[in-house]
């Protein structure tokens, strides 16, 4: 019995990453001699999250994209700028249409293996790792694991924690109150109460979008809040009577706590719970495509795990923004209004996607109130 549980490759968790990770095992010559299981404790089929991006026209994502927009615009009480997004598009995935389509190009690989199983705890016993299941035990020569990390991040002082949390609702308008070609990236003109607080629209037509209250901060609120702020929105907007269709909720850490120190020679954490969130953003869904691209290259170089290089210059920017919002939450909108104003949006969107030279990065640097950095960056170093 023991015999038909081992693998070379376990995932665990099928969600974005553990889906993007198998798909790319399934997908390179190199692994279809491995036998790779993922362990999933639920089938997912509803829609539980739609996925955001901005990316070049043409991608293998443009068959599931439900949305495509050229143009955004950000604002906050004194600053409005349109921003045509060209080289890039902003593109939208649903979580349903995500899942289904992971589901199908999986079931054509033989030697990929879907469970429904909840995992229990992983292991690394030296020459092989122990994942203990609800149902059954497995053992594998390596093991890829987004389950959420437990208490060690928020316990963490270092590294400070906040969230990108929400609510977002799906609403049809009596009155036709939106552009469709443009989304609100951010729109900060609203009482900050402390905090970094933006509305975020994803127009579907004149009538309908899915509108978020999102903060970047330490405390989540209660439900109430977040849909009041909604309500306020919609009603500023004139939308007349309103129909909320579905609704969405979310908290992302932002935290540039290096959650890879918890990666062994046989186990690494991936996905949110390997840091391959953008802490500075929130932003997973393409950090994670280039993580699974550089974690399958590192995989075939036979290293340990625990040596694949994690950290770069980005990491450190994040972890000083980081700092910067966590000390001054109440100025991330000046933060935010100052890097659009004075870059080219080409250029922050190529520096949010970790592309950018080191003289473009300082380019973007200067133009943010240099004492606030030059301040956390004293922090960190004495
Ligand atoms: C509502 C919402 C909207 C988001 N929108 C965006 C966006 O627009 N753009 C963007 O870039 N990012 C977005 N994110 C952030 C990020 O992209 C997602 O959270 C993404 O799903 C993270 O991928 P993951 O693999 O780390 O986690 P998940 O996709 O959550 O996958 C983890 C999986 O592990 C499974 N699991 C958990 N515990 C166990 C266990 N014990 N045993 C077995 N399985 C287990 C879960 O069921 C889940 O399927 C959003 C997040 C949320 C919540």
């Amino acid at each position: 019995m023991e015999n038909q549980n081992h693998y070379d490759y376990i995932i665990c968790g099928g969600g974005a990453s553990g889906l993007i990770l198998a798909q790319m095992f399934g997908n390179d010559p190199y692994f279809e001699n491995k036998q790779v299981l993922i362990l999933e404790k639920e089938i997912k089929n509803q829609n539980d999250r739609t996925w955001c991006f901005w990316e070049a026209k043409n991608s293998v994502w443009n068959p599931i994209t439900y949305k495509v927009w050229d143009s955004a615009e950000f604002k906050a009480a004194h600053f409005k700028k349109k921003i045509d997004l060209n080289p890039f598009q902003y593109k939208m995935i649903r979580g349903e249409d995500f899942y289904k389509k992971s589901y199908k190009n999986l079931e054509k690989k033989s030697n990929i293996t879907f469970l429904v199983e909840e995992v229990l705890s992983v292991n690394d016993k030296g020459k092989k790792v122990h994942v203990l299941g609800k149902k059954n035990s497995y053992w594998a020569k390596k093991v890829f694991s987004s389950i959420p990390p437990s208490t060690h991040i928020s316990k963490n002082e270092k590294y400070p924690l906040l969230h990108q949390h929400f609510i977002g609702w799906f609403v049809n308008t009596e009155h036709p109150i939106f552009d469709p070609e443009t989304i609100q990236f951010m729109d900060f003109d609203l009482p900050q109460k402390g905090n970094t607080r933006f509305i975020y629209v994803l127009p579907f037509s004149k009538n309908k979008a899915l509108i978020e209250y999102t903060l970047f901060s330490a405390e989540l609120l209660e439900d109430k809040e977040y849909e009041e702020a909604i309500l306020e929105y919609l009603n500023k907007k004139n939308a007349g009577k309103i129909f909320i269709e579905d609704r969405e909720q979310g908290s992302i850490p932002m935290t540039a706590y290096p959650f890879w120190k918890n990666n062994t020679a046989n186990i690494m954490h991936i996905g949110t719970a390997g840091g391959w969130t953008k802490s500075s953003t929130g932003y997973t869904f393409k950090k994670t495509i280039r993580k699974a691209k550089k974690t399958i290259c590192f995989l075939k170089t036979g290293k340990p795990l625990n040596q694949m290089k994690q950290k770069n210059r980005f990491w450190f920017y994040d972890l000083l923004f980081l700092d910067v919002l966590n000390r001054h939450n109440e100025k991330g909108y000046l933060l935010f209004s100052i890097m659009f104003k004075k870059n080219n949006p080409e250029l922050i969107f190529k520096f949010l996607d970790e592309k950018t030279t080191f003289l473009e990065e300082l380019k973007i640097m200067l133009s943010f109130p240099v004492g606030l950095f030059v301040s956390a960056l004293w922090k960190r170093m004495f």
